[in-house]
């Protein structure tokens, strides 16, 4: 049978990741593995809240987390995502500004760490599941097909083909992965997606900016709290 070891930050993708994967489970939550990864990001302790709800929201026991602490690995890394980084850049997701919050190596070292932990299970087959979406594309390397590709094969190698890689919104947009979770009963209400260090969500950052977009597009209203909930424009006027 096979155990999912699923990148869990609390997040739209993620959480509907969970509710996408739980669909082949039945109720049997014991071959679920979140992993929550601690690297220092600005928004690391809010994430902790809101996958602490939405376990207890699909009813896995919260000590099935693994909690990854890689706080000294990441502060060698520059992000503005990062404690150690700058402002989080505010405007559309796309915004070249946006590529401040890129952190280096990041999946690259989640999904060695999923591997080794899925190469672990006492399992023939494990899989390690990410939310990456065609969304992320433009501005992360390391969420485009070509990377998830290579680190599969990677990952195979490594683990004699007893681990995969599951990434099953990579050609989903966020548009298309909130009408999914929206039909679905996600709650989203439980959910952190905002990059700033802050309890409400700001609703100007490039992460706030594409979830608002995704729902409006669909004719939806976000359920979660914002401090501003326009949608701003792809470039600043006059900038094109
Ligand atoms: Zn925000």
């Amino acid at each position: 049978m096979t155990h999912y070891v699923i990148a869990l930050s609390g997040g739209l993708d993620s959480t509907t990741l969970l509710a996408y994967i739980l669909r082949y489970l039945d109720e049997d939550r014991s071959r679920i593995i979140p992993v929550h990864f601690q690297y220092g990001s600005k928004h690391n302790e809010y994430e902790e809240d809101a996958i602490a709800d939405v376990l207890a929201y699909y009813g896995i026991v919260h000590s099935r987390l693994r909690t990854i602490h890689l706080e000294e690995v990441f502060s060698n890394m520059k992000s503005s995502l990062l404690k150690s980084g700058g402002e989080i850049p505010e405007g559309h997701y796309e915004a070249e500004s946006m590529r401040q919050t890129v952190v280096p190596g990041r999946n690259l070292i989640f999904m060695s760490i999923m591997a080794g932990i899925a190469e672990s299970v006492d399992c023939d087959r494990a899989v390690v599941a990410l939310g990456v979406h065609e969304g992320d594309h433009a501005i992360y390397p390391d969420c485009r097909e070509e990377f998830i590709a290579s680190a599969e094969q990677t990952i195979l190698h490594s683990t004699d083909r007893k681990v995969y890689v599951y990434p099953p919104f990579l050609r989903f947009n966020k548009k298309k992965i909130v009408r999914w979770g929206t039909e679905n009963m996600v709650p989203y209400i439980l959910t952190r997606t905002c990059y700033k260090d802050q309890p409400i969500a700001c609703g100007k950052c490039g992460s706030c900016q594409e979830r608002l977009e995704a729902f409006a597009s669909q004719g939806l209203t976000d359920p979660l709290q914002y401090e501003s909930r326009e949608i701003l424009p792809k470039s600043p006027p006059g900038a094109e």
